[in-house]
């Protein structure tokens, strides 16, 4: 099958990505892979030159290799996209100048997910809303042989995809009836096979949770907060902040809670309160009163009141100024939120993406609906396009007939819930207060290693207890400050900037209760706590065990606790993600982008990177995905002899395919504990030795860099989520404990839980019960979700066709 992508409307980080990861897979399935220059408008116009596409000078094909394979390799036009030159030639004369529909290899794609926007460029085509567009296209399309279409881009892209479809037969009858094509020509091309895939960075497109691009913007959004953040606090002003979405208010809703803002405007959900204004200023003073210093409103870009007259950023800052006497300045964040290195998600996503994409065209026939490739609950999901697009159009004309209900009704879920929870760690309130009887004073402490979020959530926790009525109370250095009398009662003020920073606030350690049990529980009651609140890795899981089992001793832990998992390592049994992990996994993709910079740099370098994550391989297989490692090590697999010999022999084999002088840096990410024997140290030698002419090796340990570092929005916003449900469950189960007599309270075994996120639902596991999903050997959880994931990291380093071929 002949393949085409093209990428489509808006640009937006991870487009790259996904013609990298589909033009691999479809050479991986035996497709030839074409791509668009220009979107449709590039159909439009087709080839008007015939020039063969461009092979680079054959290598020295060892015995045994699939011509095919080294063919598939490199048609060297890549770098005429990725430098931007598509009309003009290189140094050698090469151009792609009256060639909009061109062929590409394997090697042409090299390194192109680290890149933002798209390489094959993007355009809005009015001719391809014409019929006489479309006949041009689809004559463009049939002259070079093309069978498929993948395309990227926004609704309109999608939309464009299912109208070219449904036309195709009658394009093709009358492309032949005017002799355009032959008989064999119609026959062969009599239908099209179209996939679609979201490439927006307004996450607006309905049934799919997450879009191409999405993820990147909120960090672009998120980095500019935190900067602003500064500024503001230092001379005490207030910031309206103007973020893209003009009717999806996803961006200006997620920076708001991961951002830490005061007040948000979104298309979805305008201000109940007429006047709005009033209902903004009274936040806003209220904030002003008890210290706060500064002020972060975000609007989005479509936001409006509910009568549909706009809000604008300007009118807010005159509002902000007049009314408050605030010293207020206007950002409108424009297209840096577009721009810029796609950030792990947008990285992944495409390529697990682009993998179902081809499968989807592979599979389809005259009777199946052109599918959509999304993303709902976690896993890579198929859905008609035509359905996506009607349900999209839904939500936008929701808003225009000023029913709001619905309009939120058609976003996903998580999207309600993360107003909720804005609105929960944001409003203060005093009329949310319960009777005193059912108040708690609550603790909360971090365990293990610092991860990213860990601070988000413990403010979340802060702010809702306080709005609640009930008290928290920060444990600082974990079990052994408990014992040390290390407890503070905490403020909302107090944890205001907390967001955003990384490490501990509270500071951990790996003590368990276990370091003296009886001291633990005259502490707990010493200090009345009602409820409990753990954030942190294995330990942490370990630690409510022990808690719960003790339970039968000490009457002090008949109270609710919880663990809300927390560590870079993931390995907390029963979660799909653990906080911190996010972070981790941007925090490796950065450095290995410069890894791999001075890899290739030095032409012909391997360069064996080693991560943290004790006896769980989540961030080395991942990371390895997100940065395009040949090879990943982890603990799950182990390494032997045998894995080696056949790992040399493919790099062997990779480097001898490469075009003389334009060998690439490589990458093989190495989990710390992948094997005690073949250390990082040993492979790189082994590499080094083996390498000889070929390539060269060093080694790079990146350490506690996974742990530190500024939590990523995910990170943040899943904090304040998952926080605030543990804090509904305490209050839940506490409520039931006072149904009992005071003297013989008896917390039942499900009171003492670890939250998971289990695809997109977030479920409450009994600690008992994750004992048997856990290898509590290895300090990991048996059977994680992502384990085949290091089969792709290989197939999409060729490395089954090339050891296969040897
Ligand atoms: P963004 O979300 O960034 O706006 P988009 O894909 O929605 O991206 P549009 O400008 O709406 O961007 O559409 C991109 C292109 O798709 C259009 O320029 C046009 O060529 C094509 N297209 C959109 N709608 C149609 C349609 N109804 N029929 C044919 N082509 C269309």
């Amino acid at each position: 099958m002949k393949i085409a992508i093209l990428t489509s409307g808006g640009d937006s980080a991870g487009m790259n990505a996904v013609v990298r990861a589909a033009v691999k897979a479809g050479i991986i399935k035996g497709c030839e892979m074409w791509v668009v220059r220009e979107g449709y408008e590039g159909l439009v116009r087709g080839n008007t030159e015939d020039k063969p596409p461009h092979i680079q000078d054959t290598p020295q094909i060892a015995e045994g290799v699939d011509v095919t394979l080294v063919e598939n390799l490199r048609f060297g036009d890549g770098d005429l996209l990725k430098n931007g030159m598509g009309d003009y030639s290189n140094s050698k004369g090469r151009s792609l100048k009256g060639r909009y529909i061109v062929r590409v290899g394997w090697d042409d794609v090299r390194a192109w997910f680290a890149e933002g926007g798209t390489l094959i460029g993007t355009a809005r085509s009015a001719a391809f809303r014409t019929h006489e567009g479309r006949m041009e296209a689809a004559y463009n399309m049939i002259k070079e042989g093309i069978d498929a279409l993948l395309i990227c881009g926004g609704d309109g892209s999608l939309t464009g995809a299912d109208v070219f479809r449904a036309e195709w037969p009658s394009l093709v009858s009358e492309l032949q009836s005017q002799s355009k094509i032959t008989e064999a020509q119609a026959t062969m091309h009599a239908h099209l096979r179209i996939v679609g895939l979201v490439g927006s960075i307004d996450n607006d497109m309905s049934l799919t949770d997450l879009t191409i691009g999405a993820p990147t913007a909120l960090h672009r959004i998120c980095e500019a907060i935190d900067n602003i953040n500064s500024t503001a606090t230092s001379h005490s002003r207030a910031f309206v902040l103007e973020v893209m979405g003009r009717h999806c208010g996803w961006l200006a809703l997620l920076a708001g809670v991961s951002g830490g803002a005061d007040f948000i405007f979104i298309p979805e959900r305008p201000p109940k309160v007429t006047p709005w204004e009033d209902e903004m200023c009274a936040a806003i003073h209220r904030h002003r009163e008890v210290g706060k210093r500064k002020t972060i409103v975000i609007v989005a870009e479509g936001a409006h009141d509910c009568n549909l007259n706009p809000i604008r950023a300007d009118y807010v800052k005159d509002v902000l100024s007049e009314r408050l006497g605030l010293d207020t300045r206007v950002t409108t964040l424009g297209h840096t939120q577009r721009g810029g290195k796609p950030c792990a998600m947008d990285r992944i996503l495409p390529a697990l993406q682009a993998l179902e994409a081809i499968d989807a065209l592979l599979e389809a026939t005259p009777a199946t609906p052109s599918y959509m490739i999304g993303m709902q609950e976690n896993k890579i999901s198929r859905v008609p396009l035509v359905e996506a697009v009607t349900m999209t159009k839904a939500v936008a004309k929701s808003i225009a007939d000023k029913d709001f209900e619905t309009a939120m009704s058609l976003r996903d879920p998580e999207f309600r819930e993360s107003l909720e929870g804005f609105h929960a760690v944001s409003v203060l309130d005093d009329e949310k207060r319960l009777p005193p009887a059912q108040r708690m004073r609550v603790a909360i402490l971090h365990m293990g290693a610092p991860a990213g979020g860990m601070n988000a959530a413990t403010r979340a926790a802060v702010r809702y207890c306080i709005r609640q009525g009930h008290t928290p109370f920060a444990i600082n250095n974990g079990f052994r400050g408990l014992l040390d009398d290390n407890i503070s009662e905490m403020s909302w003020l107090g944890v205001d900037s907390w967001m955003a920073r990384g490490g501990s606030e509270l500071g951990t350690n790996r003590a368990l209760p276990s370091i003296d049990l009886g001291a633990v529980a005259a502490k707990f009651q010493e200090y009345s706590f009602h409820a409990f609140m753990m954030i942190g890795g294995f330990e942490a899981f370990s630690a409510l065990l022990i808690l719960e089992e003790e339970r039968k001793h000490y009457p002090a832990f008949h109270i609710p606790l919880v663990h809300l998992p927390a560590t870079i390592s993931n390995n907390v049994p029963m979660t799909d993600y653990s906080l911190g992990s996010d972070t981790s996994l941007n925090a490796l993709v950065d450095a290995c982008d410069a890894i791999k910079q001075s890899a290739s740099a030095s032409r012909n370098r391997v360069f064996v990177v080693e991560t943290q994550g004790g006896n769980c391989g989540y961030i080395a297989t991942m990371g390895a995905l997100a940065v395009g490692a040949s090879l990943v090590y982890t603990p799950e697999q182990g390494i032997s002899l045998d894995t080696l010999r056949r790992d040399v022999r493919y790099l062997k084999m990779r480097y001898s395919l490469d075009v003389k002088g334009k060998s690439e840096g490589r990458l093989v990410i190495r989990n710390e504990a992948a094997s005690q024997v073949y250390t990082t140290d040993v492979i790189t030698k082994m590499f080094k030795e083996e390498g000889r002419d070929l390539f060269d090796s060093r080694s790079a340990s990146l350490g506690h860099t996974l742990q530190g570092g500024i939590p990523s929005p995910t990170d943040r916003a899943r904090a304040v989520r998952l926080s605030l449900k543990c804090m509904a469950f305490l209050e839940r189960e506490h409520d039931k404990l006072l149904q009992q007599h005071p003297k013989t309270r008896h917390a039942s075994p499900d009171s003492a839980a670890v939250i998971t996120i289990q695809s997109s639902s977030i479920k409450w596991v009994p600690v008992q019960d994750m004992v048997q999903h856990a290898d509590m050997k290895n300090r990991r959880g048996k059977n994680p979700w992502w384990a085949s994931t290091k089969e792709l990291v290989e197939a999409l380093a060729g490395r089954p066709q090339i050891v296969k071929l040897h």
